[in-house]
Parts: structure tokens; sequence; C-alpha cells
């Protein structure tokens, strides 16, 4: 059974539609790269997927884990398992990174029907995930994401989706901002999560972030649809031309 599986998804924001027709299959254990020029509407997709309150879907159908994405709320979404780094990722001021996470995961665990993780067993996961990411400890110990930097706020997505082991992760341009060293343990981070049944979309603009996270698949998303699907040659092939041609391909097409 797909993972995920999203048909002629249409939505956006109030009476905009930003997305306007998505297929997209994925299959546990793959990775997807969404690529395309600003504007697109790809961090709309992920809005959409996770559930922001301010971008709703307006037709289509979206099946994660066998059941209608569209009706679960977005903390059961969470609880099942679906996790979104943001592009700009929120400050949530007086509540702690730790406290936030532990809060996340005992959340998830009720959900499940299953007993709350000990403070002891919490803190252990916690470290370790810490290491995974190369994170500053302390950052831990801060309230979420409150005067990071920009590069520490992508990091601490990393860390959160590490700490939660989402089964499908959305990372949109978590690679923005990040030196080319960060960049390098994120990535590294990521790939440790990697398992045969869990699944990641890699929103990004760069090909430098697919280096080292390789996708099995790439996908271009141009005015809110997918035009363009390819394996990951086709990142390279966006790298080297640019999506002017994308843009010349699909004008020509009318
Ligand atoms: P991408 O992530 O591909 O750069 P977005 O999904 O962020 O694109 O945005 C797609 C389009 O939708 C853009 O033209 C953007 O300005 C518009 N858009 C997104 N969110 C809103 C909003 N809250 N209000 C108005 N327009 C929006
Ligand atoms: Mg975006």
């Amino acid at each position: 059974m797909a993972l995920l599986e999203i048909r002629d998804l249409r939505g956006g924001i109030r009476d905009l539609e930003i997305v306007k027709g998505i297929n997209l299959t994925i299959n546990p254990g793959e990775v997807h790269a969404i690529m395309g020029p600003n504007g697109s509407g790809k961090s709309t997709l992920g809005k959409i997927l996770a559930g922001h309150e301010e971008y709703q879907p307006a037709g289509g159908k979206v099946i994660f884990k066998g059941k209608d994405l569209f009706e679960l709320t977005p903390e059961e979404r969470a609880n099942e398992g679906l996790f979104l780094a943001f592009q700009y990722p929120v400050e949530i001021p007086g509540v702690s990174n730790a406290y936030f996470l532990r809060a996340a995961i005992n959340e998830r665990l009720k959900y499940h029907n299953k007993p709350e993780m000990s403070a002891g067993a919490f803190r252990r996961h916690m470290n370790e995930k810490i290491k995974l990411v190369d994170m500053d400890p302390e950052l831990a110990k801060r309230p979420v994401n409150e005067d990071f930097s920009g590069g520490e706020k992508k990091r601490n997505e990393i860390f959160h989706m590490a700490v939660l082991e989402p089964t499908l992760a959305i990372l949109d341009e978590t690679d923005s901002g990040l030196d080319i060293d960060a960049l390098r343990i994120v990535a590294q981070g990521i790939n440790q999560q990697r398992t045969a049944d869990n699944a990641l979309i890699v929103i990004t603009h760069y090909q430098r972030l697919l280096d080292y996270v390789v996708p099995d698949f790439v996908h271009v998303l141009y005015q809110g649809r997918i035009v363009k699907s390819g394996t990951k040659d086709l990142a390279h092939e966006l790298e080297d031309k640019g999506y002017d041609w994308i843009r010349e391909e699909m004008d020509a097409a009318g």
C-alpha cells in the first residue's frame, strides 16, 4: 500500500487556488524531491497536507496510511506520523524545546493507547538525537526557535524530526540558510533516519542537498501543478539550465 496518495489535489487560501491539481504517490522507503520556481505552490502543498489552518483543500483526495487525510485534524495527522518542517519555522515563546517535544511524543503515545515515556527515557532519547544532528544541547532548553539564528532554526526542525521519528516527513527548504558544513550534518541526520518504512518529501531549490539526500524521484512544481517528473538527473538538469526552459515548454504547450 502507498504511504501517501495525492489525487487531483486543489486548494489554497480563502478563494485563491494555489495548488491546481496535483497527483503524487509516495511509497514507504522513498525520497521525493519537489523543486520549482518561487511561488509555484510548494510550501502551500506542504501546509495543506499538514493541516495549516489557513490553507485548505478545495478538491481532490489524499490518502495517508489508508486513511482520508482531510478527515483527520492536524494533531491526528501528526500522531499518525506526518511531520512538516517549515520553510519559516515558528517561534513558541515560553515553551522549551524539550518540553514541547516530550508533550508531542506523549500525545502520540496516548493516541496509540500506549503508556507515556518516562522523563529519563525521554532525556536519553533526546540526547541521542541532539548528537545525531550535532546541535548545541543548550538549544533544547530554550523556548522553541525563539531568538535562534536562521541556521539554528533549520537544524532544530531536523532535531524535532529526529525526536518524533515521523513516517512521512515533509522538509520545506530545510537547506536554505545552512552553510555547507551544517548542510552536510543536517543531511546526514536526515539519512540516518531513513528506513524501509518511512518516506520523505524534500522541497528544495537547490541540487546541493540532493547530493547528500539522494531522491528516488524529482518533481517540478510549476503554477500549482507537477509539470515534470524524473530521477535525480532532473535535479542536475534544473541546476544547469534553471527553470526558464520549463516555463518555455509549458507556454509552448499552451
Ligand atoms: P513556493 O513555496 O513554491 O515558493 P508558495 O506555496 O509559498 O510557493 O506560494 C505560492 C503562491 O501563493 C505565491 O504566489 C504566494 O504569494 C501565494 N500565497 C501563499 N500564501 C498566501 C497567502 N497567505 N495569501 C496570499 N497569497 C498567498
Ligand atoms: Mg516555499
